[in-house]
């Protein structure tokens, strides 16, 4: 596995185009604030993987004419990057098991959603392999901000060329 240079503007701009429709459809604001020049060495499909997942949620669980804010910097080591939604929010007893593979917070709303309550165990597991981590601040009701954490280039060993 190679980790190569992504520039974290193109990448989710990429990942919030192939979500066009169902933001069209619910009306969404989406709010970017991410430098054009902020770049992270890593590998680039998982990194890809992590802000889709995250950024599928933050639509598909949002409201209608909700917001989605994606925000990104970067400190001397590490990239920020942080998904904020105005959606259904997650009660804070749920919120310790949400990164668990199949786990849905309302079986019987999420199961037509057509979703497999795999994604943001997906979103753990590529984190923690690129060194990094993902933390959950959410209010039931008003909404969640999902801030995942990752060097900047400073790799897990396995990954360096
Ligand atoms: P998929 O595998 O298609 O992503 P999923 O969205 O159900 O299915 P996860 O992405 O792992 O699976 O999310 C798990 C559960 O966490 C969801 O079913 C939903 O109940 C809750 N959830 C995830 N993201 C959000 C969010 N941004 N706002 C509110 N609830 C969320
Ligand atoms: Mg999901």
């Amino acid at each position: 596995v190679q980790a190569k240079p992504v520039n974290v503007q193109a990448l989710v701009t990429d990942a919030l185009q192939s979500l066009k429709q169902p933001i069209a459809e619910k009306q969404l604001t989406i709010n970017a604030d991410v430098p054009d020049d902020l770049a992270i060495t890593t590998v680039p499909a998982k990194f890809s993987q992590v802000v889709r997942n995250l950024l599928n949620n933050a639509v598909f669980y949002n409201r209608k004419d909700g917001v989605v804010t994606v925000t990104a910097k970067a400190d001397e080591k590490n990239l920020k990057l942080s998904v904020q939604d105005t959606g259904i929010g997650i009660a804070e007893n749920d919120q310790e098991r949400i990164f668990e593979r199949f786990y849905r917070v309302d079986k019987a709303r999420s199961r037509h959603n057509g979703g497999t309550g795999l994604g943001l165990a997906i979103v753990h597991d590529m984190v923690l392999q690129l060194g990094g981590d993902v933390t959950l601040n959410s209010q039931l009701g008003v909404g969640s901000t999902f801030t995942v954490t990752l060097p900047l280039t400073d790799l897990p060993s396995f990954y360096k060329g």
